[in-house]
């Protein structure tokens, strides 16, 4: 078994402009929540962040927040909140936890960012493309906070994302207009609203930059450091500091990757990680693959914030196809293709699957992805049982012996 010894981590210098910009964010919609100078749309992750924009909104994630109280562990102590009033413990983590917190009132947000709790909602959009749980999600803080919850229903499972599914989903997102405005107190300035797409898309060109730096061998960056990183690209794409803040994290990386800068010192092995990180256990992990010499140099979450479909002169289709073709929305066929393809990219020699207990959406193990890959790859595979946040499900002891003899199958090979 190889020898496990702490190994120094290489912090990325652009952390503390994320810090910043992260910061900056969080207080103007606390500012806005005590002042109602600025309206507030609580929007899903992979919702229609850029109409918000251009409506004016201040748009805030309680993904976001879900991943923050897993981070936190906090999560422990609120999903039993949720559990008491209904929602069972084996839907969505993110929606317990979130709504734990809500029924508790306790935030990592009040410590972390100086909040005075949650900011509240004028308007709750949801897009159903990553799962159903959105929607419930929000339909409760519809009844808490009595203002409009509306969305958009996108089709799962699709192959070719064609124009059939794109119109229906264009006319989805027309149709929040008219409450949107309502709800904003303004009607939709189309240039505004492509200048949103437009910062979107330079967010998004941005971020796969970033994330391709990991094709390099030895990769400048991990999957972890891409869990912290991706902050700017969910909650502030369509803005001007996203599209500043990776202009600085490319620069670095690229500067990285010129001098032969190693995220993992002596990589031996690059693997790929698809589903969900397990928020609770980064620093365990990413300390592990670390010792063992393993780069988690790509992975399917991350990579669900590129939306190169974004069209800023066409900015309802753009967003509608952008929105329709995620991976989390298509047909295992596709998915195997797209993993097929990332394995290559990526020049990775092995893949772990987190099956994540609360989260089939994001786990894609259950329908004999692993062995249709390992047998036409030829790739090794691990799956991981686990949770995104609840760690009732996860057993410290059972990941890192299956991780440690996971690397010693890559080495032998
Ligand atoms: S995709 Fe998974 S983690 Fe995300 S909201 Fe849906 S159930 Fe929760």
């Amino acid at each position: 078994m190889p020898e496990e010894k702490k190994v120094p981590f290489k912090p990325i210098k652009s952390t503390k402009m994320m810090k910043g910009i992260m910061a900056d964010y969080f207080k103007e919609l606390n500012e806005a929540s005590k002042t109602g100078d600025r309206k507030i749309a609580w929007c899903t992750s992979v919702g229609p962040a850029e109409l918000l924009h251009a409506l004016g909104f201040l748009v805030y994630y309680p993904e976001n927040h879900g991943a923050l109280l897993g981070a936190t562990r906090m999560a422990m102590d609120l999903i039993p909140a949720a559990n008491a009033i209904g929602y069972s413990p084996d839907i969505c983590s993110y929606l317990t936890s979130d709504i734990g917190s809500y029924l508790k009132k306790s935030t990592p947000l009040e410590r972390a960012f100086n909040m005075d709790g949650l900011p509240k909602p004028d308007v709750l959009v949801y897009n159903t493309n990553q799962c159903r749980d959105v929607k419930d999600w929000f339909n409760f803080y519809r009844d808490e906070f009595d203002v409009p919850c509306l969305g958009i229903d996108t089709p799962r499972g699709v192959h070719d994302v064609s124009t059939v599914y794109v119109d229906a989903v264009v006319e989805q997102i027309k149709g929040l207009v008219p409450t949107l405005e309502k709800a904003a107190g303004q009607t939709l300035d189309m240039d505004k609203f492509k200048s949103v797409v437009a910062l979107s898309l330079k967010t998004t060109d941005l971020w796969k930059k970033v994330l391709r730096a990991a094709t390099h061998a030895p990769s400048p960056l991990t999957f972890f450091d891409g869990t912290i990183h991706m902050g700017p690209a969910v909650v502030l794409r369509g803005t001007q500091p996203a599209v500043d803040y990776y202009e600085t994290l490319t620069a670095e990386l690229e500067e990285r990757v010129g001098e032969g800068v190693a995220a993992i010192d002596g990589e031996e092995h690059r693997v790929y990680w698809d589903g969900m990180p397990v928020w609770g256990k980064l620093r365990e992990h990413s300390e592990q693959f670390s010792t063992l010499k393993t780069c988690v140099v790509a992975s399917t979450y991350c990579n669900s914030w590129i939306f190169e479909a974004l069209d800023p002169d066409k900015p309802f289709e753009g967003m509608a196809r952008a929105y329709t073709e995620l991976f989390i929305t298509r047909s295992e066929d596709f998915k195997e293709s797209y993993l097929s393809r990332m394995i290559g990219d990526y020049g990775v020699n092995g893949v772990i699957f987190h099956d994540s207990k609360t989260c089939p959406n994001n786990s894609n193990n259950r329908y004999g992805m692993p062995e249709r890959l390992r047998k036409k790859l030829g790739v090794p595979t691990l799956t991981i049982q686990g949770d995104l946040n609840d760690l009732r499900c996860y057993s410290e002891e059972q990941t890192r012996t299956n991780i440690e003899a996971f690397v010693e199958q890559l080495a032998e090979r």
